[in-house]
């Protein structure tokens, strides 16, 4: 928003599709980055329940969105009602940003090109060869994976409580990024993966709550870069581990500002303040809510 506060007939409208959405930050750093570049946008939560889903992206169209945000648990369900999707969305079958662009709804995925951006960003790291440990084989690990394999890794070991989903995951990194992965069952001994490993990422669930992931934490040391797709808490278990064992610690928030200002490049063809959006994102969750 141009000031903060104000909208008007000239205000253009974005937003993120999702449910519930209770605990989203994307209106927030998003609100703060068009109020610093004074630009009359507003990013609206957009709470809708499942059978509501067609009606909500034909919504888009008919109130004039410029584009939204897609998030759990509408990643792959929206992808039949869009006109086109990027490269990126074919690859991992899920979409996180829409743009309307002369009335066409086109769908792209910043999710993957936002964990590389906080590899490069904060930890000064380019991928390229480097073997990767990816633990998830959920809609958050396709994304990391997908964007990792592009972005010329030598190894992808993929760890996941169901096995059979590993195996999906290998297969559709050979299919559509000519990548093999090798599927491994976080139950397994995971000592040589760990060893072997460069870059441990963390793309499941576990450690929101404070719960610790089976893993030969004794393996990770100060060669190690290790990566939790969490942002809330700050510190995983995981991550408060390997910080312990002098391995370089990042967590997800980046991730998130990074592929959020990449949604923001999209619809407004500028630039993203994100130095702005990490500062708006980090005062949102230290508010007693958040947490
Ligand atoms: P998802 O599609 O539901 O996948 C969840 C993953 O977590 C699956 O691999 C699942 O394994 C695993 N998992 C869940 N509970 C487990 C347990 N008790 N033990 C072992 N594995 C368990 O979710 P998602 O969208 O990929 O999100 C995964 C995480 O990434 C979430 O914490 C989310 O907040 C975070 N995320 C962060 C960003 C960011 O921008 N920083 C973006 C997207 C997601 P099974 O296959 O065995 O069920």
């Amino acid at each position: 928003m141009s000031e903060r506060g104000k909208v008007d007939g000239q205000t253009k409208l974005v937003g993120i599709i999702g449910y519930p959405l209770r605990y989203t930050l994307s209106p927030v750093f998003q609100n703060a980055a068009f109020y610093h570049l004074k630009l009359n946008w507003c990013y609206l939560p957009l709470v809708t329940e499942n059978k509501y889903l067609e009606k909500a992206v034909y919504g888009v169209r008919a109130l004039s969105f410029v584009g939204v945000n897609i998030t759990m648990p509408y990643k792959q369900k929206v992808i039949p009602l869009l006109d086109e999707v990027s490269a990126d969305c074919e690859a991992i079958e899920a979409v996180n940003t829409i743009h309307l662009k002369d009335g066409r709804l086109i769908g792209y995925n910043t999710d993957g090109a936002g964990f590389l951006a906080l590899l490069k960003e904060q930890a000064n790291s380019d991928v390229k060869d480097k073997k990767v440990m990816l633990i998830g084989a959920g809609g958050a690990a396709r994304a990391v994976a997908a964007a990792v394999a592009k972005a010329g890794v030598s190894e992808i070991y993929v760890v996941n409580r169901t096995f059979k989903k590993a195996v999906s995951l290998c297969e559709v990194l050979k299919e559509k990024c000519s990548f093999k992965a090798q599927p491994v069952d976080l139950r397994d001994g995971l000592t040589s993966f760990v060893g072997n490993a460069d870059i441990i990422i963390n793309a499941t669930s576990v450690g929101m709550k404070g719960e610790r992931l089976p893993l030969p934490y004794e393996k990770i040391g100060e060669g190690h870069l290790v990566c939790d797709l969490i942002y809330a808490p700050s510190k995983t278990p995981l991550l408060e581990e390997a910080e312990k064992r002098e391995a370089k610690v990042l967590n997800g928030l980046g991730m998130l500002i990074y592929q959020g200002a990449l949604s923001f490049k999209i619809w407004t063809g500028e630039e993203a303040p994100v130095d702005v959006m990490f500062s708006a994102a980090k005062k949102a969750l230290a508010e007693p809510s958040q947490a």
